[in-house]
């Protein structure tokens, strides 16, 4: 259903990002993990910094992780971080230092789920796995059914997009169907610019969008910003305590040491015992974990 209006579209736009001009399994493994949760304007100058930096698997996996979640300023979601790590280092220490190309393998490794696997499958193996996330969802239903994604169980979206895959080229299918996703069919679609409107039942049927469905929990003064205020400052210093973290940003003790007992939990740092009992002059800094394994040769790495 109208693929080549589609890929015309998308054609201009393929080049626009630094991962897609050269698509290693690496770098598209990076970048999937960055984009996850962090617009594409806002992951292009990390994504380059950070593959100045780390330029292979192997190279993150020999990083501490103090020197990755440094490297991921600007991007939030710190956790994301910490995976990308545990899985640079799985893929030097079980697959010899190359990014695997099936999705069930890749799926295995740490942050990446169906999605990311599939994407990554996809634009750097060109396997023909379809990746589902929810722009792409809500293109697939509406073009084929009329419906809102939310309105569709979820194995009859992934029916759907793996029937609607072009298997000769799914790389570029699967990201032309995440560009239109994320420029033109939004939740308020924008159907007179779309290159599939001739073919959309969405658009035939002259329905009205649903309302955007869930928000996002509200990021200004909840836990999570403090989280991420107290990662950014522990990017500037090798270590500092709570009560120095209270006063410098602002935040009432007891708010610094839940922030810290959920980042400790989570591998993004390490806080001693004083911390930990949420004691002012406890100290924390960013996670050091041991370096990762080394790669059997720098060669096999992808
Ligand atoms: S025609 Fe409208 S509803 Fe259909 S895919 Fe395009 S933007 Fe979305």
């Amino acid at each position: 259903m109208d693929r080549e209006a589609l890929l015309a579209w998308y054609s201009p736009r393929r080049r626009a990002y630094p991962w897609r001009a050269r698509p290693t399994p690496y770098r598209v493994l990076v970048s999937e993990i960055m984009l996850q949760q962090t617009q594409a304007a806002r992951v292009e100058p990390a994504f380059r910094a950070f593959i100045r930096r780390f330029p292979s698997a192997a190279a993150l996996a020999r990083a501490r992780r103090s020197e990755v979640l440094r490297a991921w300023a600007g991007l939030g979601y710190n956790r994301r971080a910490v995976a990308l790590s545990r899985a640079a280092r799985a893929i030097v220490r079980e697959h010899r230092g190359r990014v695997p190309r099936d999705p069930a393998v890749l799926q295995g490794l740490p942050g990446v789920g169906p999605y990311t696997a599939a994407a990554v499958a996809s634009i750097a193996f060109g396997v023909p796995a379809a990746a589902v996330d929810a722009n792409v969802a809500r293109v697939v239903t509406r073009v084929h059914l009329g419906a809102e994604a939310h309105e569709v169980p979820p194995a009859v979206r992934r029916d759907l997009a793996r029937g609607w895959l072009d298997r000769e080229d799914p790389g570029s299918w699967n990201q032309a169907l995440m560009d239109l996703g994320r420029e033109v069919c939004r939740p308020r679609p924008r159907c007179p610019s779309c290159p599939l409107a001739g073919a959309c039942r969405f658009e035939a049927s002259g329905r009205e969008p649903a309302a955007s469905g869930r928000r996002q929990p509200r990021f200004e003064g909840s836990l999570r910003q403090v989280r991420g205020r107290v990662i950014a400052a522990l990017r500037e210093r090798s270590s500092a305590s709570l009560g120095a973290l209270s006063r410098d940003l602002g935040q009432a003790p007891d708010r610094i040491h839940r922030a810290i007992a959920g980042l400790a939990a989570d591998g993004l740092v390490e806080a001693g015992p004083a911390a930990l009992a949420g004691r002012p002059g406890g100290r924390v800094r960013l996670s050091e974990e041991e370096r990762g394994p080394r790669p059997p040769s720098e060669d096999a790495v992808a």
